[in-house]
């Protein structure tokens, strides 16, 4: 049966009628059955020994596109819609995304399960199903509201199994069920992503925005996802859902090895276990409990094959961000756990004296990063300059005892969903100039640096830029109502809403632009300004500066002395659909974090790889992003990590300094409570902001605003030299291909998990 005939019995079957005869939707419906009919026919990667790659979060976005094209079949199906009056883009959009991450550190646990498949890996994730994920974005009044995000339909990517395993809290049992997504390797096998349930979850606890009855876990555990990116509340819940997953995932684990019949005491020679930052750590005390209690093993050796058998990766330096649970609180929900914890604690206090170094501190907190470096068998920063602070400073203590154990595994992202499915005109372009080698092979990329000099090329890469401005400013207008001048540098800032990322910093550059053209100096070539974040809701700050940010587009935009100049869009609900509208459409990509703070970031990789330059601080990938594509293709600005470390040393960063000494930074922050600021926003947050940025900046905005204004000045000027542009974008394109996934994943295999 050919595609079209088997897409027909579907269409048939649910509907009732002919593919040219349904909606939309409904196509969508059938063509993800086929998508699921086709992966089920599609052989399981199998192996003697697999990675489960553990993780609270897999942002994964939406499906349908990445596994067609994983499945060898978009380009196919995308002419049988066509013969029949449809298009499988429009088909796409009826797809709702499941949010079941906050950031960059999700949607990196998807890029890998991609890659691992794709190379053929064994390898699953284990995560949680959150029923509403992380929240979604809505402005009123200029301020962020969160809603639900209720992804779930009758028909979805998840498949219910019937395993179902019993976790227990305290005194109560609280039961799970299994549902598995299928992830497909690029013309490759099936691996699975494992999402555990709670039986009893209620979904009708949410009664507005996100709000809910927090008493009863067994109703509530995978309702949300904790919407705090870096900071941690404290809250008991979250204990709650770490363990649910590692206790669901330990079971896992052990009932898989035990039907291949594998010995538990090589444990290590069948299974690696990722622990994708802190927040699965109780899987090590929750394994070796189910080793004594249920397997029979004596302690030593239950510390030991787990030991060998789970490794870390360190996420970030960001002190609030490196979870720190009172005793207390593992006490009320996991009491198993305590006396394990504690074991491994007294075995490292009877080893290290040294305070840094130990798992439970001096007021009963325990450290859950030092289980993880103490009881794994490796540690990894995730950027060259990441890895290297772990090593000297943030961690120094653990590495002095075990160099052995740290090693640096640079992000990556997979390619077939940054390129190969974002940016399909670059892509057939690529392809039609370099062959198609590089979809499997992603260094094959810099074939195109023999092009440097082929007009054709240059202009053609020009091009396809416009086409996707031109596409990204027409959904901008259906989605947010405003017009965009495709003829505009398009600069773009999307991350999650931090201190640390600066956006504060960007707003500040914009007040600067406006207030230099309503004094009289108007640029030569028109400027887009556009940003995407949410905030966690309890973080106030970044709260304000949404609201900044919304206040300031409604100034720029509808002041006719300067909207001709310039535009300013706060997007709405940034997610991974929305940036694969906005990535291929980039001129200038905003990486501005303070030096030290952005572990590596991905964001950075995704616009190069789509032609973007880059401007950005000396933080996380960017270093190594300017080492490939040199000085001349990227515009680096600020202090670096050393001299911001010397400071946070030292305590020695006034921001009233760097305001007294500049008028041109005092004139730009006086703005934010300035009358036209005040006649849009509000006074609350827009004095609270201006009295942050003054009195703490934590995050050292002031310190380098002058410099990021004069360089940023520069790239807007070279854009202007189109050719000098066009080569840009060719390098930073061919440079790209170091930050595939494919490679990352070769990397961890390599080093760390050693599958056959
Ligand atoms: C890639 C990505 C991120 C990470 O962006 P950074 O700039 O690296 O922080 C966050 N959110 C979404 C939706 C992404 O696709």
């Amino acid at each position: 049966m050919n595609l079209e005939q088997q897409l027909n019995e579907i269409t048939q079957k649910t509907y009732g009628k002919k593919i040219a005869d349904c909606t939309n939707a409904e196509l969508y419906n059938c063509v993800l059955q086929l998508s699921k009919d086709l992966m089920a026919a599609t052989p399981a990667i199998t192996g003697d020994k697999k990675v489960y790659y553990i993780s609270m979060e897999f942002l994964i976005g939406k499906l349908l596109s990445n596994n067609l094209i994983n499945l060898g079949v978009y380009e196919k199906l995308d002419e049988v819609l066509k013969s029949n009056g449809k298009n499988l883009a429009d088909i796409e959009e009826a797809e709702p995304e499941p949010s079941l991450g906050n950031g960059g550190l999700g949607r990196l646990a998807a890029c890998f399960l991609d890659s691992i498949a794709t190379l053929g890996l064994p390898g699953d994730g284990i995560g949680l199903n959150y029923h509403f994920g992380l929240f979604k974005q809505v402005f009123k009044d200029h301020l962020q509201n969160a809603e639900k995000n209720d992804w779930i339909e009758k028909n979805s990517w998840l498949n219910k199994t019937d395993i179902t395993f019993e976790v227990a809290f305290g005194d109560k049992k609280v039961k799970s069920v299994l549902y598995d997504i299928d992830v497909i390797g690029y013309e490759n096998g099936v691996n699975k992503l494992h999402l555990f349930d709670v039986a009893s979850v209620d979904e009708s606890l949410v009664k507005k925005g996100i709000d809910f009855d927090k008493t009863e876990v067994e109703k509530n555990l995978t309702l949300f996802l904790y919407p705090d990116d870096s900071d941690e509340a404290g809250n008991l819940l979250r204990i709650y859902q770490e363990y649910f997953m590692v206790s669901n995932g330990a079971q896992l684990i052990i009932r898989e090895l035990k039907e291949k019949r594998y010995d538990l005491h090589k444990m290590n020679e069948h299974a690696a276990i990722q622990i994708n930052d802190t927040h699965p750590t109780m899987v090590i005390p929750e394994l070796i409990r189910i080793l004594t209690e249920e397997e029979g093993f004596k302690m030593d050796e239950a510390i030991d094959v787990v030991s060998k058998t789970c490794a870390y990766t360190n996420h970030t330096i960001l002190a609030e961000a490196l979870e720190k649970w009172p005793l207390s609180y593992i006490e009320e929900v996991v009491p198993q756990l305590v006396p394990i914890i504690k074991e491994l604690s007294d075995r490292v206090a009877e080893k290290y004296e040294e305070e840094d170094v130990q798992i439970i501190d001096e007021d009963d907190r325990v450290h859950m990063a030092h289980i993880d470096i103490h009881y794994g068998y490796s540690v990894n920063g995730v950027a060259a300059i990441h890895t290297d602070i772990l090593k000297e400073s943030e961690l120094n203590h653990f590495y002095k005892i075990y160099p052995e154990k740290f090693n640096n595994k640079t992000n990556g992202i997979t390619f077939r969903r940054w390129l190969l499915s974002c940016n399909k005109e670059l892509a057939a372009f690529l392809t039609e100039t370099i062959g198609d080698g590089f979809k499997k092979d992603a260094n094959q990329l810099e074939k195109l640096l023999e092009k440097i000099d082929d007009q054709a090329v240059l202009d053609r890469l020009y091009e396809i830029k416009k086409d996707n401005k031109t596409a990204l400013a027409k959904y901008i207008k259906e989605k947010e109502g405003i017009e965009l001048d495709t003829n505009s540098i398009f600069d773009i800032q999307v991350k999650r809403l931090h201190e640390y990322k600066r956006q504060q910093m960007n707003a500040l550059y914009i007040i600067h632009k406006y207030l230099e053209i309503k004094g009289g100096k108007k640029p030569s070539t028109p400027m887009t300004f556009i940003f995407g974040a949410k905030a966690a809701p309890a973080y106030v700050i970044a709260q304000d500066i949404i609201h900044l940010l919304l206040v300031l587009s409604e100034i720029v935009n509808n002041d006719p002395d300067v909207s001709p100049y310039m535009k300013v869009v706060m997007v709405e609900n940034y997610n991974v659909s929305y940036a694969e509208k906005l990535i291929p459409a980039c001129d200038i990509s905003e990486q501005i974090s303070l030096a030290s703070k952005e572990a590596s970031g991905t964001g950075n990789m995704k616009f190069m790889l789509n032609g973007a330059v880059t401007l950005g601080t000396s933080d996380g990938a960017n270093v190594e992003i300017h080492e490939l594509v040199g000085d001349d293709n990227i515009y680096i600005f600020g202090k670096d990590s050393d001299t911001v470390i010397e400071h946070y040393k030292k305590a020695d960063y006034v921001s009233k300094d760097y305001y007294k000494k500049s008028p041109v930074i005092k004139a730009a922050v006086d703005f934010i409570v300035s009358k036209e600021a005040l006649a849009v926003g509000h006074k609350e947050n827009l004095k609270r902001l201006y009295d942050e940025l003054l009195k703490k900046d934590w995050f050292m905005t002031l310190l380098d605003l002058e410099e990021y204004i004069e360089v940023k000045d520069r790239a807007l000027k070279d854009y202007e030299d189109t050719q000098k542009w066009k080569k840009m974008m060719l390098v930073n394109i061919a440079k790209a291909g170091f930050f595939s996934s494919d490679r990352t994943i070769a990397e961890y295999n390599r080093d760390i998990w050693k599958l056959n």
